[in-house]
């Protein structure tokens, strides 16, 4: 039964009358309901009203678009970006506009369903499924790729070709190896295209993503990012060269097509770029809260899989255990997700602990000693 929130995002939430504790959000900064966002957003109305009235490429692009964009490239170290209505689309508007059935793609076998999604929509008929996180498994189908590079497309072009990964994955909360993925895809001469949707606000200094906690600025050709997860509103965003950028500008029909984001949502999307550029302290409590979770996990005995990142899965393996146990939570007013087939593959069924800045030591203790006598029982 889907879940009806009568509450503002926080680390309590309100549901038909009683308040959970919310372990399960990707509000990781608690930027959902933070004051200067509301603030922004308020002011934004007042001055331009709600929405934009048009697509962005005929009447709707706002200045606060603008702005909104040439802080994202400033924030990310890059020379541009593009902010389109998710970060969904912005997967698709990469892949289908710089690609086309005869080009070749390379990836992750865990990668997110936007990506497998816009993978499709492209009609790209070369894949490689490389197995996750798994550099000597593209080494492996190297040959292959570069043979098939070599034959030129019916037109005589050139074939393109694009590795793209999951920067944080979701259901592990594991980080790509970005670099070598770089050495592999400058070795063959691809393009490396990063979905960044669950580094961003967590990973690297000011939460600016799995690009700049590698340190590898300016050597990824795309950077996608979400504005719905850690930055607390709706939105996806592109990061790269400038040319790429314009070139999506004039060609990704995820622009040309369908309105930009509303008044309210680009302002608040502003206000929140200057917090994360102004201050560490929700990321410095992000960790703390992470770290603890995860270090009284393991004291416990519990099976943390492969995290380097606050997603804090706990691996129970059965499907219907790991449902009964979310249920059970709930029972103590405990809200988490249950991850199951098809979400991962069978047997291989977890809870998922998502804590954030919002969170107090006490909340956290309040949920393992939960889990224990849930366990126990
Ligand atoms: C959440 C997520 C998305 C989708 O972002 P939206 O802004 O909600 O469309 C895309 N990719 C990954 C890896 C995600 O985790």
């Amino acid at each position: 039964m889907l879940p009806i929130v009568d509450s503002p995002q926080g680390a309590y939430l309100k549901i038909k009358g009683n308040k959970y504790l919310n372990l399960c959000s990707n509000n990781y900064l608690g930027l959902a309901s933070d004051s200067a966002l509301k603030k922004a957003a308020i002011q934004a109305i007042k001055k331009y009203g709600v929405g934009t009235s048009s697509v962005r490429a005929l009447i709707g692009t706002n200045t606060l678009h603008v702005t909104l964009e040439k802080q994202l490239a400033r924030f990310k170290h890059a020379e541009d970006a593009l902010v389109l209505t998710g970060g969904y689309l912005a997967n698709m508007a990469v892949i289908q506009t710089f690609l086309d059935k005869e080009d070749v793609i390379l990836s992750d076998e865990l990668n997110h369903a936007s990506i497998i999604d816009a993978i499709r929509l492209s009609g790209v008929q070369n894949k490689f499924i490389f197995k996750h996180a798994n550099v000597k498994s593209l080494y492996e189908q190297e040959k292959q790729i570069v043979d098939l590079l070599q034959k030129p497309k019916s037109n005589k072009e050139k074939r393109k070709c694009l590795l793209v990964t999951d920067g944080v994955f979701s259901m592990d909360g594991d980080i790509a190896p970005l670099p070598d993925l770089v050495k592999f895809v400058k070795k063959i001469n691809a393009m490396l295209m990063v979905d960044d949707a669950h580094g961003e606000g967590v990973l690297g200094s000011h939460g600016r993503g799995v690009v700049d906690y590698y340190k590898l600025h300016n050597q990824i050709d795309f950077e996608v990012g979400t504005l719905s997860k850690a930055f607390g509103v709706l939105g996806g965003f592109i990061t790269g060269t400038k040319e790429n950028i314009e070139f999506m500008r004039k060609n990704a029909r995820q622009f040309l097509f369908t309105n930009g984001l509303s008044i309210p949502d680009t302002a608040a999307l502003s206000a929140a770029v200057n917090e994360l550029s102004r201050s560490q302290k929700r990321l410095i409590k992000l960790w703390k809260n992470a770290r603890y979770l995860q270090a009284k996990l393991k004291q416990h005995g519990f099976d943390t899989g492969t995290t380097q990142t606050p997603i804090t899965p706990i691996m129970i393996g059965d499907e219907k255990l790991t449902q009964d146990i979310a249920m059970k939570l709930r029972t103590y007013k405990i809200i988490i997700s249950a991850i199951v087939f098809p979400m991962v593959p069978k047997g291989k069924a977890r809870l998922r602990i998502m804590p954030s800045s919002l969170h107090e030591k006490k909340d956290i203790d309040i949920f393992i000693s939960a889990l224990i006598k849930i366990i126990k029982h």
